[in-house]
């Protein structure tokens, strides 16, 4: 029996972390879920479980107890694309009845044409169709004695964090993505609603709310910042009541607007309850130099970041800015990717990710002219990376000595794996406790001395708060 949670942690995150508390009854239907993709698609694959699970479906984790698989896929890059037809491909292979859904979905004859034999096609947010999908491969079959929601519904990164999605789509165009194609403009979700989820989350244990959309900073703007039921649907106002909920509030994908130095002053500010806007930015900056922002159509694209995040510091002498960067885009030159090693060095951000460009079918990029060589790429790729390093170990190693607070993710017989406010889950690095770490479980917040510093992660010992 192929589980699937046999599939690469790093393909299929999700799954490896499924959380499904419940046996499966006699008779009951089972679904599987393959979710591949962003965060995002993964709160998508979410709520669709917590959908199901609420109409008395079951979750299965392998391949042979599940009636039915839905793949959610990710369509952002050609790459991403191929992944998800092999998984599609996969998910026949060893179930054979599969439901399509995701960003993929807004090319369904792509699918098809690869696959016909799914037995269903349907884009992102589609939940009613990926719902009828189900309800038709795989009747369902209630038992409302035992079919109850959790409080939260199902969750599929593991208990102690939670993403919060608050809006869906963007008004941007950078050429190189296809995001509002496939997903359409902003569509922001009533404060209310999302501050109502959050509450929820973090009464059934969740410490750590990650906010996530395509642009967080223009949270509202569509709906004109409307004030409902209490709640004002701006970012600021938002992460103002998030704040106040008793858990770590982490903030991603902002652009660096000046509004957004309003939010500077919440962070790091310890609410009543025990919680915090936490002071990180997860700023997507792509590249420095403003030829190629204005080339690659970037949001934001002024030469004044680096006087802002000063401004910022400023502020909060604390604040950890991560982003990353697209080196190689159409035109780059030499000159330009200098410019960005050396904007890198001025900025100091203290963690940054970076890509070498990537043709994605459907971007206006692609058609530009000057297309950068793969060797290329690849070389300023590696210098990026070094800069980058270099960094990030140099910051790292002030922290010697330092007591820090961090989350316990996970506890096994080698030692604790955690997070300092200054990483957020799966993209930065890690604080490890190898010793007297036994009293310790998932979601405990401790306080930590720190005593060893690596190029991406520190090691540390348990102090008293
Ligand atoms: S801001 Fe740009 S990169 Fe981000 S989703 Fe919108 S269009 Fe795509």
């Amino acid at each position: 029996m192929r589980a699937m949670t046999d599939n690469p942690p790093d393909l299929r995150p999700d799954i490896a972390r499924a959380r499904i508390p419940e046996t499966r009854r006699a008779g009951q239907p089972a679904i599987g879920m393959v979710s591949l993709g962003c965060p995002k698609a993964l709160v998508d694959s979410e709520r669709i479980l917590t959908r199901l699970r609420a109409e008395g479906y079951a979750i299965s984790p392998d391949y042979a107890g599940a009636d039915a698989v839905i793949v959610n896929t990710c369509g952002f890059l050609d790459s991403a694309k191929a992944e998800s037809l092999a998984a599609i491909g996969e998910a026949l292979a060893e179930n054979g009845r599969v439901i399509v859904t995701g960003c993929l979905g807004a090319e369904p004859e792509f699918i098809t044409g690869a696959h016909p034999q799914v037995l269903a096609v349907t884009g992102a947010h589609q939940y009613e169709q990926v719902i009828d999908a189900v309800h038709q491969a795989v009747p369902p079959s209630p038992d409302p004695f035992v079919d109850l929601l959790p409080e939260s519904g199902v969750r599929l990164t593991p208990r102690h964090y939670a993403y919060l999605k608050i809006s869906e789509g963007c008004n941007h165009k950078c050429r190189f993505c296809i995001i509002p194609d496939m997903r359409g403009r902003l569509v922001s979700r009533p404060a209310h609603a999302v501050v109502r989820e959050a509450e929820r989350l973090v009464e059934s244990g969740v410490r750590e709310l990650l906010v996530i959309s395509q642009d967080s900073s223009a949270y509202g703007v569509d709906i004109r910042h409307a004030e409902e039921r209490g709640h004002r649907a701006h970012i600021t106002d938002l992460a103002r009541d998030l704040g106040k909920l008793g858990a770590w509030v982490r903030l991603h994908y902002i652009y660096p607007y000046p509004h957004v130095r309003e939010l500077i002053p919440l962070m790091g500010q310890l609410s009543e309850a025990g919680g915090m806007v936490l002071p990180y930015l997860d700023i997507p900056f792509q590249h420095a130099h403003p030829d190629v922002l204005r080339r690659m159509a970037r949001p934001a694209a002024s030469a004044k970041v680096l006087d802002e995040i000063a401004r910022w510091r400023g502020i909060c002498p604390d604040i950890v800015l991560r982003s990353t960067f697209i080196v190689g885009y159409p035109g780059e030159t030499e000159e330009e990717f200098e410019f960005l090693l050396d904007w890198l060095d001025e900025a100091q951000l203290d963690r940054v990710g970076c890509f070498k460009y990537e043709n994605v079918a459907g971007a206006r990029s692609n058609d530009l002219p000057d297309h950068v060589a793969e060797e290329v790429k690849q070389e300023r790729w590696e210098r990026f990376m070094e800069r980058a390093q270099a960094i990030s170990a140099r910051k790292l190693a002030q922290k010697l000595g330092q007591r820090l607070q961090v989350i316990v993710d996970e506890v096994d017989d080698q030692g604790a794996t955690c997070r300092t406010w200054a990483d957020a889950p799966e993209i930065d690095g890690n604080l490890f406790i190898d010793e007297g770490f036994e009293g310790l479980k998932p979601g405990d917040i401790v306080s930590v001395e720190v005593d060893e510093a690596g190029e991406y992660d520190l090691w540390g010992r348990l102090v008293q708060a």
